[in-house]
């Protein structure tokens, strides 16, 4: 018998919604019965990533700045992960990337002041620099270089970091801080720029693979869904877990034996050197004890499995391209 009653469903926002963590973030999220508000300028991000969830009753897209203000009146949780994410996107508009970390944060937490709503912000590895401290705990202040080439990204994630922290002192936010470190799969654009999405695009196109300097820096690489898994268990731990949080896989390669093994999926044998970027950190990987205690949180994906579904994705991606182009002839 019905009681006429109707729980309440769970709002969510996600800002930069149609990128590429953003996207399997607003997936999960429907899954789990949420209205979800997916807020996205798309200067990096991609309607396609979002397009098998338009016609869901549940999906709001709304094409928009984080920097601009957001008229929503009821939302429960906001995932602030709206900021470009690879170097090569970051670096092309130095300014724009700083204000939208530090912009987008203020304006995301008036919202969150406004509605109530807890809110938590994707720092990232990059607050750590290029650390004296191996592997990473957040109790590191990190190595930051202020006015190099990355700073733009680096400081303007550690100043939102600031400024969460503050909210959460002065107006009792709820926040939850994490930090990303280097996550792959699909929906990456080929052409971001990054390590991942380069070699496997370049091995599928028979091109050489561009390792830059020794290739002897390290990073570590987490699969998406594991990933936007301790997003989630994050947005949901009691008020005062507040972070931050280190979220990776602490498997640690060079940046060489991610290109081998690329090749050894692949097939192909190029290898091409190029000089490494400025600040380019040496050493990368995080100590997430405190994401398996707190959260209950680990990676199940080993590098190996997380490669092969993600190659699968950027040949369709290059298939449908190639197709494209040949019908245009
Ligand atoms: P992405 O570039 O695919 O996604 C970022 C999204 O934000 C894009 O859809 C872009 O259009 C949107 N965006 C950028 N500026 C905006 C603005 N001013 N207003 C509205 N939307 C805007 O990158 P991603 O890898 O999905 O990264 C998502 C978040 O996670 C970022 O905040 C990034 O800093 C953080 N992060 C990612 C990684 C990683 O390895 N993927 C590592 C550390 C941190
Ligand atoms: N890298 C590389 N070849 C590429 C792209 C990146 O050797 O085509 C290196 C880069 O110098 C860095 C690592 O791979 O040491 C990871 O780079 P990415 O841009 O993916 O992310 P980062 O961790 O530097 O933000």
């Amino acid at each position: 018998m019905s009681t006429g009653f109707r729980a309440k469903l769970k709002v969510a926002l996600v800002t930069g919604g149609a990128g590429f963590l953003g996207s399997h973030l607003c997936e999960r999220l429907l899954d789990e019965g949420c209205v979800v508000h997916c807020l996205d300028n798309l200067s990096t991000g991609r309607l396609k990533n979002i397009e098998h969830l338009q016609g869901h009753s549940r999906f709001v897209f709304h094409l928009q700045d984080v920097k601009e203000l957001v008229d929503l009146r009821q939302v429960d949780e906001i995932y602030n992960l709206a900021s470009p994410a690879s170097p090569v996107d970051y670096q092309a508009d130095p300014i724009g990337t700083l204000l939208t970390s530090v912009q987008g944060a203020v304006n995301m937490l008036e919202l969150a002041r406004r509605t109530g709503s807890k809110i938590l912000q994707s720092s990232t590895s990059e607050v750590y620099g290029d650390p004296l401290e191996h592997p990473q705990r957040e109790s590191y202040w990190g190595n930051v270089n202020p006015i190099g080439k990355r700073a733009c990204y680096d400081e303007g994630k550690r100043c939102a970091e600031t400024l969460f922290f503050d909210y959460s002192r002065m107006h009792g936010i709820r926040i939850k801080v994490v930090r990303i470190f280097n996550t792959y799969g699909p929906r990456m654009r080929p052409d971001d720029g990054r390590v991942v999405s380069n070699f496997i695009t370049q091995a599928l196109r028979g091109d050489p693979i561009t390792v830059y300097g020794s290739g002897q820096q390290t990073r570590s690489f987490c699969f998406v869904d594991d990933l936007v898994d301790g997003l989630v268990r994050m947005m949901r731990t009691p008020d005062d877990l507040t972070g931050p949080v280190n979220l990776g896989n602490p498997a640690e390669f060079t940046v060489r034996e991610l290109a081998d093994l690329v090749i050894e999926q692949i097939g192909t044998a190029a290898i091409a050197h190029h000089p490494l970027p400025q600040d380019d950190p040496r050493q990368r990987r995080p100590d997430i004890t405190r994401a398996q205690v707190l959260l209950g949180w680990e990676p199940r994906i080993p590098l190996i499995d997380g490669l092969r579904k993600t190659i699968a994705h950027f040949a369709a991606e290059l298939e449908l391209t190639a197709e494209k182009q040949i019908a245009a002839e």
